[in-house]
């Protein structure tokens, strides 16, 4: 980096701490575990809108699409910023990180002008519909069925584990066009309408007793020739784009920040539990190898292969670290933090499933890392 694109930075930061300062809502930072789901909710809603006022959302995304031609180095010091600021998360992250890049880079002119500003405004909330009981790792698998019917399809299924599917007004939504076509050439992408007959969300009440997701059933559910992005059957070609963005750095910086806070929580359970510290160095030193790992994406991301990469190595290194911690934290027992550990510990297994579980991201490094043979 130049010492002028450093400097950028560090105004970028500035301006964005300054922001953060004012706009987090006060009843958030102080009372939120007092807020009841619907204000939670509303919160959430409320601070999409607040980011695009403000201009903070779409900060990688061209300034022709909406965005505001920044690089993905603002967007990681914004999101680090913002875990630090405790601002609220909001329901925009699948519709800006995931569908708004593979937007720009296979839908047509119209489904850029008709989505991408509903996007960025926050006024439009995506879900990422691949999932299914049986096809997750195996993603290829995907059985729910599109069939043609007139100018568009007929949709008949079910996906599972949908993130944001009872907030979601569209769907990016992989569907099995072609059933006679070979693997691979028999999917295609679809924007689907969430808000339709036919669709039905059944949330999943996860260990830790939050829901996260749900299971979405669809049943004839209407998607027009206009609402397919890319061609019809190449839908695998699409989901690779979705997922190159889904592995990311904006994750991995704002898990670092979280982890930071259970890590200086955790090493005063410790002490006052088993009257002893951690190997507080090791657990540090590791942590902060999550930071240099998220800036080594950082610097990779204009060449793709090298970019998937080190977010295999990152994703893998920082979910089994917070699992780590966790665990730790279950064993020193600490009674005043009992109710704080047991809901990190169950969250924290689902750090290692989601986004691409650790086998597959250890494949990924031992074939395209390492150069091992399938
Ligand atoms: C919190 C959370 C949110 C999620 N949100 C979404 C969402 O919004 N949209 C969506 O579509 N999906 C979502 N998912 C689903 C997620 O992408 C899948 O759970 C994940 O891809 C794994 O698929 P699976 O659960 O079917 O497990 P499986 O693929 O059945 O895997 C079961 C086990 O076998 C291992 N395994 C499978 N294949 C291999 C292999 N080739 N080599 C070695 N080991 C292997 C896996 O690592 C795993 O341990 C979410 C999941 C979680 C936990």
């Amino acid at each position: 980096m130049t010492l002028s694109e450093r400097l950028n930075l560090s105004a970028f930061r500035d301006d964005a701490e300054q922001w953060l300062r004012d706009a987090v809502p006060e009843r958030w930072r102080m009372r939120r575990s007092s807020l009841s789901p619907e204000e939670i909710t509303a919160v959430r809603r409320e601070w999409d809108k607040q980011l695009h006022r403000g201009g903070y959302a779409g900060l990688s995304l061209p300034r022709e699409y909406g965005g505001q031609g920044l690089g993905l180095a603002e967007e990681v010091v914004f999101h680090e910023l913002a875990a630090r600021a405790h601002a609220p998360e909001g329901f925009g992250r699948i519709g800006k990180i995931l569908t708004a890049p593979t937007l720009i880079v296979h839908g047509t002119p119209e489904q850029q002008a008709r989505f991408l500003p509903g996007i960025l405004s926050g006024e439009q909330v995506w879900c990422q519909g691949f999932s299914e009981p049986d096809a997750g790792s195996d993603l290829a698998s995907v059985a729910t069925t599109a069939r043609r019917d007139g100018d568009g399809y007929r949709v008949t299924g079910q996906k599972i584990w949908t993130s944001f599917a009872d907030v979601a007004d569209r769907s990016l939504f992989l569907a099995k066009t072609n059933p006679d076509a070979p693997r691979y050439r028999n999917l295609s992408m679809l924007l689907l309408d969430m808000k339709q007959p036919g669709v039905t969300v059944r949330p999943i009440k996860q260990i830790s007793g939050t829901s996260h997701f749900a299971e979405v059933f669809f049943e004839d559910v209407w998607v027009a020739d206009a609402d397919r992005l890319g061609g019809e059957g190449e839908g695998w070609k699409v989901a690779m784009t979705v997922l190159q963005n889904e592995r990311g750095a904006i994750e991995g910086i704002t898990r670092y920040v979280e982890m930071r806070w259970d890590l200086d929580l955790l090493l005063r359970c410790c002490a006052a539990r088993i009257g002893r510290t951690l190997d507080a160095e090791d657990f540090d030193v590791r942590l902060e190898l999550v930071r240099w790992q998220v800036s080594k994406a950082v610097e990779l991301v204009d060449d793709p292969v090298a970019f998937a990469r080190a977010s295999s190595v990152l994703k893998v290194t920082w979910s089994e670290l917070w699992q780590e911690m966790t665990q730790l934290a279950i064993a020193a027992s600490c009674p005043e933090h009992r109710a704080h550990w047991r809901h990190q510990y169950l969250e924290t297994r689902a750090s290692s499933i989601y986004s691409g579980s650790s086998e597959i991201q250890r494949n990924i490094m031992a074939e395209r890392v390492l150069g091992l043979p399938k």
